[in-house]
């Protein structure tokens, strides 16, 4: 990827992440702390800031640098999940990576996440999000970015109707029942973004 795609890509998705603020702060606030929507905009804030520099590297390296970056700035509990995520997506690709790179890359990021979260699909997590797009990375490229974007944003709408059984959400119980998991829709919001930008 050319360094100015990459910046602009960057770009795109902090924009999305700080338009998405109030968002992501109601939804945190009716099962958390109400502070998911400015831990991802203090850390996406970073990336922008940092997009330069950033976009300079190889592309796993560029990748790995998110990673550090969100880990030093989200914070909370998303902050090392977020950052594991890029970590280990930029760690486990290539120089120049295909298709089928991405897809692997994306299984080691998921997996990595899961084991530092110690939680799995089914938990009321940005993991419910995670596991289906790499169930559909794993379908093959036909109409790939529309698929995920669609998927990314019905996987979170389901865990709507899902107890949270991590974080602290889960503390809330069955209360937890009936809202959408803050990292599910962040997470979705991250892919949804994403997609349109590599669809243009
Ligand atoms: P905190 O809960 O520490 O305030 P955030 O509000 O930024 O952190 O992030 C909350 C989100 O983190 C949740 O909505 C959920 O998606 C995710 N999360 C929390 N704990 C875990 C976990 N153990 N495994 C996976 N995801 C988790
Ligand atoms: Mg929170
Ligand atoms: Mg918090």
């Amino acid at each position: 990827m050319e360094p100015e795609t990459l910046e602009a890509l960057l770009h795109a998705v902090a924009q999305a992440v700080i338009a998405h603020v109030e968002e992501l702060t109601a939804l945190d606030q009716a099962i958390g702390d109400g502070d998911h929507g400015l831990n991802m905009k203090r850390g996406f804030e970073t990336v922008e800031a940092l997009a330069a520099d950033i976009s300079r590297q190889a592309l796993p390296d560029a990748l790995t640098q998110v990673g550090k970056s969100l880990v030093l700035t989200v914070g909370g509990a998303s902050g090392p999940l977020y950052g594991t995520f890029f970590m280990t997506f930029g760690k486990e690709l290539p120089a120049e990576p295909g298709f089928i790179d991405v897809g692997h890359a994306f299984d080691a990021a998921v997996a990595a996440v899961e084991r530092r979260g110690k939680s799995s699909a089914g938990q009321k997590t940005l993991l419910d999000v995670l596991v289906p797009v790499r169930e559909e990375l794993s379908k093959g490229t036909p109409n790939l970015l529309e698929r995920v974007k669609r998927r990314a944003s019905s996987a979170a709408d389901a865990t709507i109707p899902m107890r949270a059984m991590r974080g602290r959400a889960s503390f809330l119980g069955e209360r937890s029942i009936g809202h959408m998991d803050p990292g599910a829709r962040s997470c979705s919001l991250v892919i949804a973004t994403l997609c349109d930008f590599l669809g243009e």
